[in-house]
């Protein structure tokens, strides 16, 4: 999953252009120092990063070996050994798993057929989270409503159907409440199954998982996704008059919790240890695909950065502490868990960085944090001129899901803003392998989470949380 909202970032606000005033009360760090200071580092990581492939051959190693990673299986759970194998090769510091409980739901053979007015096999998968049906599956008439507001003027009709609903992807955020909070709002009116169309914003014929929610006050019922071309084909038969039958048969089950890890290395600072910036991606998937993109991409980019550091012997004055949270997709368990096993240091983390959009072309970074640090961060984001990804955006809230706990505690919290427009063409998918990414794209994600990271994790005086935070000791 991703906060990405498509086709523009709402709520942020490109930070002005012009350069912090200099000797600015309380600045950390004036303009001309940052890249004075850190030119050379930050041109020794852009070169290393961007001069191989490596950051593409171990993601390509991680997701080839080991395939999608949902919560709960032993396939994610057999990347994490390696990857905690390969950190420690890699020389890193205090590398280790730290112990979560995640949800673990299976989600078994499952299908979709039209009945009427033709027979065919719809494409279609199970939302995550999603109940099964009866072993026979549930045939009905299909009442297709475009939004959760038209479900509520038809609420009449809804009674025993199976309630799809068309509705295209626009804004991210927006749309996936329809996957969500779509099959409890169906069931509330009587509905017997969920369909929602994939979220995605392009498609050959494929369906989009992703979690929905059940309300505990209303039946569960079954919910899957129909790929957009066969939602808008039963769409056109109810616009035409003709009545759609579908027959849902699913055999998802949630087992009980199963024990999984954040994984964590470091590399310890030289003279503030217990200060610390974060960087990472999540490591769980969905169970389709390869996790690739999401965020198979976002992880290697994260411990390669860390790596690079590593490798040219630049140890900041902070800790710099690469996290690969688990289950992002379907429950969010690990950002809690690091939340809470770190909650006494919170104050001491100075930034909290993800790579969760893709690790596609970066052109800067998404900052939510006080202006103070917003003066800082675009210095060093100018480091970032080489491969010309020096733009700092504001948002108004964290900008990633992991980091979203660390933000609420008051950490500045950042994303790479990477170029977006093929994302939710392979989201959630069985699209989503690691052709769908580009070696040097990947490379230069690995370059804006080193650069940043390190000259964060060294500058003289940390920057500073957001007002509302907790202060620093
Ligand atoms: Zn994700």
């Amino acid at each position: 999953m991703s906060f990405r909202r498509v086709p523009s970032i709402i709520g942020l606000v490109l930070l002005a252009a012009a350069p912090p005033t200099l000797g600015q009360a309380a600045g950390p760090a004036r303009s001309g120092d940052i890249a004075t200071a850190y030119r050379a580092p930050a041109d020794s990581l852009i070169r290393a990063a961007t001069a191989d492939s490596s950051a593409y051959r171990r993601l390509g190693r991680l997701v080839d070996t080991f395939g999608p990673r949902l919560s709960g299986t032993a396939s994610l759970e057999a990347a994490i050994d390696w990857i905690l194998d390969a950190m420690k090769a890699d020389g890193l510091e205090n590398v280790r798993g730290e112990p979560v409980m995640v949800p673990r739901w299976v989600r078994g053979a499952e299908s979709a057929e039209l009945v009427k007015p033709r027979a065919a096999k719809l494409a279609m998968m199970g939302l995550g989270g999603s109940v099964a049906t009866p072993k026979a599956g549930i045939t009905a008439p299909v009442l297709v409503v475009g939004s959760l507001d038209e479900l509520a003027r038809r609420a009449a009709e809804a009674k025993g159907r199976i309630v799809l609903f068309d509705v295209p992807l626009t804004d991210y955020v927006v749309t996936r409440r329809v996957r969500t909070e779509g099959p409890s709002a169906a069931a509330r009116v009587g509905a017997v199954a969920c369909l929602i169309r994939s979220v995605a914003s392009a498609s050959i014929r494929s369906p989009h998982t992703g979690q929905t929610v059940y309300d505990s006050t209303v039946a569960k019922i079954p919910a899957a996704a129909l790929s957009v071309e066969d939602a808008m084909m039963l769409h056109r038969f109810q616009d035409r008059g003709e009545r759609a039958v579908v027959t849902l048969k699913m055999s998802a089950r949630t087992l009980p919790d199963a024990p999984s890890r954040n994984v964590v290395a470091e590399i310890v600072g030289r003279e503030k240890p217990d200060e610390v910036v974060v960087l990472g991606g999540h490591l769980d998937s969905w169970d389709v695909g390869q996790g690739a993109m999401d965020d198979g991409g976002g992880s290697v980019a994260a411990w390669e950065a860390v790596r690079l550091i590593h490798r040219l012997g630049l140890r900041p004055r902070r800790t710099v502490r690469v996290v690969l949270w688990t289950n992002e997709e379907n429950g969010g368990k690990g950002a809690l868990a690091y939340r809470d096993a770190h909650a006494a240091d919170l104050p001491r983390h100075v930034l909290a960085m993800e790579s969760d959009n893709g690790a596609f072309n970066p052109k800067g970074y998404v900052l939510a944090g006080s202006d103070s640090a917003a003066a800082v961060v675009q210095q060093v984001a100018g480091l970032m001129q080489p491969i010309n990804a020096t733009g700092v955006q504001r948002a108004d809230e964290s900008p990633a899901a992991d980091i979203t706990p660390l933000g609420e505690a008051g950490v500045a919290t950042m994303e790479i803003d990477t170029e977006g427009s093929r994302y939710f063409w392979y989201h959630h998918s069985d699209g989503d392998t690691l052709d769908k990414l580009d070696p040097g794209e990947l490379a230069r994600c690995v370059a804006a989470l080193a650069v940043m990271a390190y000259v964060v994790a060294d500058l003289p005086d940390a920057l500073p949380h957001s007002a509302a935070a907790p202060e620093s000791p």
